[in-house]
């Protein structure tokens, strides 16, 4: 059933704060090394990879040394500049000692609404991936607001991911969050929760079993997760939710291994 997997190319792989962050607002350069390695490797195979990645705000208080995040909003885009920079930084230092390149894509709500932004996006992304570079995507904090007549909030990485998998026509997106996968319940609150090995239909009872985000630094919970799935679920990609504590996880994931969710259409078995 995993078999697919195995054959996967293009792959998008999302990683969230909580992965890059540590809990005492600390960065954890050993899971960016970890990752960066990974991914060069998967480049080296021959594979297509682009990862996006959250963490500009986290980054930018521990750069700053805020202890809180800060509430309003031009102050949380001014972190997120300052850590965005910081960010990149950070991963072109680790990509460089694989001698793997990368490329910074901060991304709207525009490439949904206007055909032309969408063509522009695909293109530099095609271009990037035929180049042999790792394009490195993050929502635009600074253009990023919802207004009413002019939506340029994605709502969150997780549903960044999910579009971009759809424009690339990517066969997979792994999703790395702080849990092992999708559980019956939240298992912080109901420990007797039972894991999914794997999901083919995004269900109304299945929302309900998923809610908000886990830590604190955590944006969309569960429930956007599945929006994700439900998203890829309507092209002819598939999706795995696992936990990005270890990002070797991805290999075991590539070689079809039984870890964390698998979401995916019953015919593209
Ligand atoms: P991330 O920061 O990785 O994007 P979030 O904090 O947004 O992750 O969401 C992950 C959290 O969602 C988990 O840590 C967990 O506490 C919570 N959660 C709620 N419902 C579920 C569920 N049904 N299965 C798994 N996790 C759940």
């Amino acid at each position: 059933m995993r078999e697919k997997l195995k054959k996967a190319n293009r792959v998008v792989i999302k990683i969230g704060t909580s992965s890059l962050v540590y809990p005492n607002g600390n960065i954890n350069f050993s899971s960016i090394d970890e990752l960066a390695f990974v991914l060069s490797d998967l480049k080296n195979q021959n594979k297509e990879i682009i990862l996006v990645s959250s963490g500009a705000i986290g980054v930018g208080m521990n750069k700053l040394n805020i202890p809180q995040r800060p509430v309003e909003i031009p102050q949380q885009q001014a972190v997120a500049a300052v850590g965005q920079a910081e960010l990149m930084n950070i991963y072109n230092h680790r990509f460089q000692v694989y001698n793997q390149k990368t490329a910074q894509l901060l991304l709207t709500r525009d490439i949904i609404e206007f055909p032309q932004s969408r063509e522009n996006v695909c293109n530099t992304l095609e271009q990037l991936l035929a180049m042999g570079i790792i394009p490195i995507i993050n929502e635009n904090d600074t253009v990023a607001i919802d207004e009413l007549d002019h939506l340029t909030k994605f709502g969150d990485n997780d549903q960044l991911s999910a579009i971009v998998a759809q424009l690339v026509h990517a066969d997979l997106l792994i999703m790395l969050s702080d849990i092992d996968g999708f559980y019956t319940a939240n298992p912080l609150h109901h420990k007797t929760a039972k894991l999914y090995d794997e999901i083919t239909e995004i269900t109304p009872d299945l929302m309900k079993q998923a809610t908000g985000k886990g830590s604190p630094y955590g944006t969309g919970g569960m429930s956007s997760k599945l929006k994700a799935a439900d998203r890829i679920l309507k092209t002819d990609a598939t999706m795995i939710l696992a936990n990005g504590k270890e990002p070797k996880i991805i290999f075991d994931i590539l070689a079809g291994k039984k870890v964390g969710t698998y979401f995916y259409k019953e015919e593209t078995l």
